[in-house]
């Protein structure tokens, strides 16, 4: 499907003359290469395009190791740079649940894979933090959004509010809330109402929840296939309602996960886990090194 970046710069440098130290054409040649790369992988053109010329920096000058040809030794200056701009910080996929019960609140477009998602990090919680979760679906608009939930719970065996019908999301979260306190839980996550786009009513029902609760993680669920309309879905809930992380999903499918390097270089957040499928345990920790390997095929 694509070529490896690595086969692409051997090439490029069968052609160059054999020195001592990377020269600045060098650099430049090889790292035109790395821009279709990465432009393949999906990365933006302005992040691509800053990224780059980090890159060159770093790379002008360098020596040339005897152990590794120069476009080998370039792929690696590029590889260490992408896991710089990948990591986060703190240890991957580190939640902010002490202090029972904290609320987490899970928020994105409808589709994302935000329910999925959401029962796929309590079980997670469950069975490997040993937590009580209390699970809560707020959309109020899709009656099945909320069957489906219920039915996740049981599949994994994590409780789920009893549903109310004709509540308002506040009224569910306060009721999610009590549930938790009363009922010993150490979590309780929120699974808000997604919309097919951003819109000025989905905001301000997220915003007046997150105000309610005040949860220790915001987590935004987005399809990592979307690349930039993923980000541009990560700026705009996290200007509206402040995000403290993200989970990039369906990242099983053919993408090579630039989405990833974008969403890190232009909204700074932390990406917290991926999404490897539809199965229930088909969550793992966001690690920066497999999506740079992805990137650079
Ligand atoms: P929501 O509308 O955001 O709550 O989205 P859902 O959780 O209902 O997910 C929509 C579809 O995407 C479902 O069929 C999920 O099984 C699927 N899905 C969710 N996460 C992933 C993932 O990481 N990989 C794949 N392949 N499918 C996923």
């Amino acid at each position: 499907m694509f070529e490896s970046l690595s086969d692409r710069l051997s090439g490029v440098f069968d052609r160059l003359t054999k020195q001592g130290a990377l020269s600045e054409d060098d650099v430049k040649t090889a790292l035109r290469e790395v821009r279709v790369a990465l432009l393949e992988a999906d990365v933006s053109l302005p992040v691509a395009r800053d990224f780059i010329k980090k890159v060159q920096e770093q790379a002008t000058g360098q020596a040339v190791t005897k152990s590794v040809t120069p476009g080998q030794q370039v792929v690696k200056i590029v590889h260490d740079a992408l896991v710089e701009v990948l990591t986060g910080e703190g240890e991957p996929g580190a939640l902010k649940i002490d202090n029972p019960p904290a609320p987490i609140l899970m928020v994105g477009l409808q589709g994302g894979g935000k329910t999925t998602t959401t029962a796929k990090l309590a079980k997670r919680l469950k069975e490997k933090d040993g937590k009580r979760v209390l699970m809560a679906s707020l959309d109020v608009y899709r009656p099945a959004a909320m069957d489906q939930l219920a039915i996740l719970g049981t599949q994994v065996g994590v409780d789920t509010l009893p549903i109310v019908p004709g509540q308002k999301p506040v009224d569910i979260a306060k009721r999610a809330k009590q549930q938790a306190t009363m009922g010993g839980y150490d979590v309780y996550m929120l699974d808000t109402a997604g919309r097919l786009h951003i819109d000025e009513v989905l905001m301000d029902e997220v915003e007046q929840v997150s105000a309610v609760v005040n949860p220790r993680e915001t987590l935004l669920v987005v399809d990592g296939l979307t690349g930039q309309v993923a980000v541009e879905v990560a700026q705009e809930f996290d200007d509206k309602v402040g995000i403290s992380g993200v989970v990039l999903t369906r990242m099983d499918g053919d993408g090579r996960g630039g989405a990833a390097l974008s969403m890190r270089a232009v909204t700074g957040k932390p990406i917290k886990y991926v999404g490897l499928g539809e199965k229930m345990d088909a969550l793992e920790t966001f690690e920066p090194e497999r999506i740079a390997g992805r990137i650079l095929g």
